[in-house]
Formats: structure tokens, C-alpha cells, sequence
């Protein structure tokens, strides 16, 4: 399963397989038969059956690639796993259900002092719980569950301390989304469509209307593919709004700071640098000029900082004119 067409594969081929077995054979017809993607569940009366089936599915493989493995319950009161959960069935027909980690699984996870950022380890940790949670039936198997990422998360690294607060905002989280969506339910929210005709708008309102959908219908005008293409105003200036713009003045217009993609010149402006022609850098950008040209200056008035002591400017400064200075000209 591990590129990408793998599990599309997996489903028409199991599908093919099952077409002619399981959905038509009339000796194996099971109570319930599902499938996710390749692991499939079935409910039998005996572990006989249960094999039936599976060799009912096998024989319909051309080159009998196709080999089943059955789990079923060793008695009446075991589990058996199915995908990341267990399942046993009661004497009353109702299910228990839990969380399930392959043993053979090795007990590793998101390390507690991996580089990630703080919050990555916070969500996959809470999201271990929610889901331990939402595949447990009842309060002991909500436990037993709860339990086993405890374990798994303790072994990564995790304390005590840190997951109990990550609980603890779950528990927090859990009561402010209900709070949340309680509130969403009572109030109307509105749908904001392109506007496309009259017609449209009126359909959707009317659809959302019978529906009972509680939305409000708002169209905007929406883009056209005019707007990505053309510019009714070409030749309009860009506009600059700081203040003495100092690349707009250097530039000798106000508005050039916003050029974008362009190759540019910076000269030393000291008169030892003018006359012997060193000094002179050349870069290019497609970001608008003003922006690079900000970073050029904070390397030039603080050559020596570590964080700018690699960069042109900085380098021509501190091997030129050790001193603090700042950039004088450019052309
Ligand atoms: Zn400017
Ligand atoms: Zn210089």
C-alpha cells in the first residue's frame, strides 16, 4: 500500500474477487460483510464459515496471489481485531468495541523530544485520545483505551504531567466546541456565492429554502477571467506609502520602491571605493525592490551582527571600511 494507485488497486481488485464469491455464493452469504479497502469483516456462526469465505474469495484470483488470514474469537468473551479496533459481539446482540495496536507493532511514536514544533506533538498526542476515544463503546473500554496510548506515550517520552494537561484541554476543547456548535445551530449563517445569474441565485435560495437549510444567500461579484488577465490601467503608478521612502528617494521617484522582478547595481559611496571601482554590488529580485532593499540597509548599518555579517554589503564594509557606516549611493 505504499504508492500512491496502491489502495485504488486494492479496492477494484478485492471488489473484482468478491463479486463472484461473497455477494452471490449462497452457501457463505454472511450476516454482515464489509470491506476497507483490503481488510474485510464478516459475521459468522463459526470460525469454518468465517474460512469459507475467505477461500471463496481466494479461489476467484486468477493467479492465487491472494491469501487470507482469519481472526476469530477464541471464545465467547474475546475480541477480534479489526482495523484499529476490537470488536465482541455480546449475548444481546450489542457491541464492545475498543482501541487495537498490532503487538508485533512496535511501541513507538512521535518522540516527546523530537524537533517538532510543540503544538504537532500536542495535537498527535490529543488525537491518539479522541480517537481511543471515538472507537470505545462504553466507560471500561473508553479506559481500557485511554490506557493503552498512556502506555504508548510514556514510552515515547511523555510524562505523567504532560498528559495529564493534554487531557485536560481536551476536556476543555470538547465542552467549547459543543458550546460552539450549539451556537452555530442557532444562528443563521450566510452562503456566499459568485454571483452567476439571477436565475442561479434564486435556485440555490429556493433548494436551501425547501431543504430547511437555516443560510442566508449572498452573492459577490466574483472574478472574471478578465480581471486575472488584463489591467484596465497599465500605466498607472504604483503608489509607495512609507513615509521619505528612502529607495524612492534614492531612486529619484516616488512609487519605484514597488518594482518588482529587476536586476539592480549598489555602489560603495565613499570616494576611495568611486575611484577605484570596488565596491559595487550586483543583485536581482523578484520581490518588489523597496522590500530587498530594506535588508541591504540593516546589513549596511550593522555590518558586524551576526545574522548579516555574510551578506554583500556587510562584507564590503567590514573588509573596507571597519567601522559603523551606512550605504551612500547606488545607481
Ligand atoms: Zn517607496
Ligand atoms: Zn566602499
Amino acid at each position: 500500500m505504499g504508492v500512491r494507485p496502491a489502495p485504488l488497486g486494492a479496492i477494484i481488485k478485492m471488489w473484482k474477487l468478491e463479486r463472484n464469491s461473497v455477494y452471490v455464493d449462497q452457501r457463505i452469504t454472511p450476516t454482515y460483510y464489509g470491506r476497507y479497502y483490503d481488510d474485510l469483516g464478516a459475521i459468522t456462526t463459526n470460525i469454518r464459515k468465517a474460512q469459507l469465505i475467505c477461500l471463496s474469495i481466494e479461489s476467484q484470483d486468477p493467479d492465487h496471489r491472494i491469501r487470507l488470514t482469519v481472526d476469530y474469537p477464541e471464545s465467547r468473551n474475546s475480541f477480534t481485531p479489526f482495523l484499529n479496533m476490537e470488536v465482541k459481539i455480546n449475548q444481546d446482540g450489542s457491541l464492545d468495541t475498543r482501541l487495537f495496536r498490532k503487538p508485533q507493532k512496535k511501541l513507538l511514536t512521535l518522540h516527546a523530544s523530537s524537533h517538532h514544533p510543540l503544538s504537532v506533538k500536542e495535537h498527535t498526542a490529543a488525537n491518539m485520545y479522541d480517537t481511543a476515544d471515538n472507537v470505545s463503546s462504553n466507560t471500561v473500554n473508553k479506559q481500557y483505551s485511554e490506557r493503552m496510548v498512556d502506555e504508548l506515550l510514556i514510552n515515547n517520552g511523555y510524562n505523567n504531567r504532560v498528559l495529564q494537561q493534554i487531557k485536560d484541554r481536551r476536556k476543555r476543547n470538547r465542552s467549547y466546541r459543543k458550546r460552539r456548535e450549539n451556537r452555530v445551530l442557532n444562528t443563521v449563517t450566510s452562503l456566499k456565492i459568485p454571483f452567476l445569474s439571477d436565475k442561479c441565485t434564486a435556485k440555490i435560495k429556493e433548494a436551501a429554502k425547501s431543504l430547511q437549510i437555516p443560510i442566508r444567500v449572498v452573492t459577490t461579484p466574483g472574478k472574471k477571467l478578465r480581471d486575472f488577465l488584463t489591467s484596465s490601467r497599465p500605466r498607472d503608478k504604483k503608489k509607495c506609502s512609507t513615509n521619505n521612502c528612502r529607495t524612492c528617494l534614492a531612486l529619484g521617484d516616488k512609487g519605484q520602491c514597488t518594482v518588482q522582478n529587476v536586476v539592480y547595481e549598489v555602489k560603495c559611496g565613499y570616494t576611495e571605493c568611486l575611484q577605484s571601482g570596488v565596491g559595487i554590488y550586483n543583485g536581482e529580485t523578484y520581490r518588489p525592490i523597496g522590500e530587498r532593499f530594506i535588508e541591504h540597509y540593516r546589513s549596511a548599518n550593522n555590518p558586524t551582527a551576526k545574522s548579516y555579517r555574510d551578506m554583500p554589503l556587510a562584507k564590503h564594509y567590514n573588509s573596507h571600511h571597519p567601522r559603523p557606516a551606512s550605504i551612500r549611493d547606488w545607481n
